[in-house]
């Protein structure tokens, strides 16, 4: 499960949602990254975001997918 990490300093923000990295030895299956559709396998270190105000709504993302994101200033 998600544990209350500190805030990771080098990971990129996005205003109105929360990400935390999960680390190769937290990733123990595979996932669909919603912005590139294509799997992170397990054992790859990603990252998962989540609204601010909608935790239940969890996405796990590719570290690069989600700078992208970051970059543009929002998820798509
Ligand atoms: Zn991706």
């Amino acid at each position: 499960m998600l544990r209350p990490d500190p805030q990771d300093p080098w990971l990129p923000r996005l205003a109105g949602y929360e990400a935390r990295r999960v680390p190769a030895y937290r990733a123990a299956k595979d996932y669909v990254c919603p912005a590139c559709h294509n799997t992170i396998s397990a054992g790859i270190g990603h990252v998962v975001v989540w609204p601010v105000e909608w935790v239940e709504d969890r996405r796990h993302w590719h570290l690069h997918c989600w700078r992208t994101a970051t970059r543009r200033g929002r998820l798509a």
